[in-house]
């Protein structure tokens, strides 16, 4: 008889875990919103989906979307000063996740995946574990519904240390060669601009990540659509003028009600197991591993530990899944989990001397400012920037 799995949450984590493990096993997903909440909610994310995350996404056959929006490169400034365009070795893309998620919502189902739509409690969660063999709590940052184990050593942080404030516009004139801009603001905080596609066609992210209580922390009070729009111009104004020239703006405008977002994330890194009534419960994604979104490296390191929990559960397969799978699978992923984490917490930090060193030399050198842009596809690039340099 075919194991039953039962998923919690349908984002990134949740579903790549039901493409991929469909095939094997019984799948159940449990999601909160419908798909057409979801399609007409708020925005969720910024979301860049690097080489590795598409390789991933093709090996597990999940849809398809229109490549006319790929980013071939990182843009990257200090101050008004604008360094290098370093090239990715494979281009990454950015799908609203409002689209994304609806769109294989629905083709899960038309494959034969089960779906139920309610919002689990910590009373649900009793009997789901008995009818299961397996729960995996992909809930993302509003979860865990499970006592997973804080790593202290990886969870340095008692309050975010940024505030998120993004919005997708419509007339801002893409850079050339397409690609992601980062602008850094030392001691205020960043600026990132991330073409997109969403379902309507393509959008311009406008991604500040504001040090709480500086000078770009200044969306507190807005609520509403014009006033987010007019206080993102001010700011472009004053403080991003390469963002600003670019801005049509007789046309600048959200690309719709729910097109923006504030959020603070504090980041938490968790065992991504735990038994609960004897039995093994797992996590995957923000529910375990939740890093400030500075790296935008949320939806790659949820797809990558989605592939090393399906690569665990088909080599346990026809074996009992107890504590030993969880060690498996966090064995599995620990490397990498700690070194995101590590770069992505620095990076919330005032930058080192080196790495410093290193951004201003690919000013003159194409060969470093290449490597800096693959800091972003392949974040242990990163991490030996960062904690193993050379000299
Ligand atoms: C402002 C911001 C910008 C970001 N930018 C980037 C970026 O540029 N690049 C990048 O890679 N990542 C980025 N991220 C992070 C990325 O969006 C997440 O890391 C990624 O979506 C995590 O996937 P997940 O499946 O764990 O969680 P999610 O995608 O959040 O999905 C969680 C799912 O669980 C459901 N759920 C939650 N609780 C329950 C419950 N009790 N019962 C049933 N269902 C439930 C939710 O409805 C949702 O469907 C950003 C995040 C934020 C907030």
């Amino acid at each position: 008889m075919r194991k039953k799995i039962c998923i919690i949450g349908s984002g990134t984590a949740g579903l790549q875990l039901a493409y991929s493990l469909k095939e094997e096993f019984d799948v159940t997903v449990i999601h909160s919103n419908s798909s057409d909440k979801i399609r007409n909610g708020r925005i969720l994310s910024t979301q860049v989906h690097f080489g590795s995350t598409r390789t991933r996404e093709n090996r597990f056959k999940m849809p398809k979307w229109e490549d006319k929006t790929l980013l071939k490169s990182i843009h990257m400034t200090i101050g008004n000063q604008k360094l290098f365009v370093g090239k990715l070795k494979e281009p990454a893309l950015s799908v609203d996740q409002r689209f994304y998620f609806s769109h294989c919502l629905k083709d899960l189902e038309s494959k034969g995946v089960s779906f139920r739509l309610l919002r689990v409690n910590k009373q649900r969660v009793e009997s789901l574990v008995d009818e299961f063999d397996l729960i995996i709590d992909c809930t993302g940052k509003s979860g865990p519904l499970f006592s997973f184990p804080i790593e202290k050593e990886f969870s340095p942080f008692q309050v975010p240390q940024r505030k998120c404030i993004v919005g997708y516009f419509l007339g801002v004139k893409p850079v050339h060669p397409l690609g992601i801009s980062v602008t850094v603001l030392p001691e205020i905080g960043e600026m990132f601009e991330i073409p997109a596609i969403t379902e309507q066609g393509p959008v311009t992210i406008l991604f500040i990540m504001a040090i709480p209580d500086r000078e770009l922390d200044v969306f507190k009070e807005i609520k509403h659509e014009k006033e987010f729009t007019n206080q993102m111009k001010n700011v472009t104004k004053k403080y991003f003028q390469d963002i600003h020239e670019r801005i049509e703006q007789d046309i600048f405008a959200l690309s719709d009600e729910n097109g923006f977002l504030k959020v603070a994330i504090k980041p938490v890194i968790r065992k991504p197991y735990v038994t609960f009534k004897n039995k093994l419960i797992v996590g995957c994604g923000d529910s375990v591993f939740l890093n400030d979104p500075i790296t935008g490296q949320g939806c790659n390191l949820s797809s990558h530990c989605a592939e090393q929990l399906y690569e665990t559960l088909i080599q346990y397969r026809n074996s009992k899944w107890d504590i030993q799978l969880g060690e498996t699978y966090w064995n599995r992923t620990k490397t990498f989990v700690k070194e995101v984490t590590a770069w992505t917490n620095a990076m919330t930090q005032v930058l080192p001397e080196h790495v410093v060193q290193t951004l201003l030399s690919g000013a003159e050198n194409q060969k470093i400012a290449d490597e800096v842009a693959e800091w972003f596809a392949n974040p242990r690039k990163a991490y030996e920037a960062f904690f193993q340099p050379l000299h």
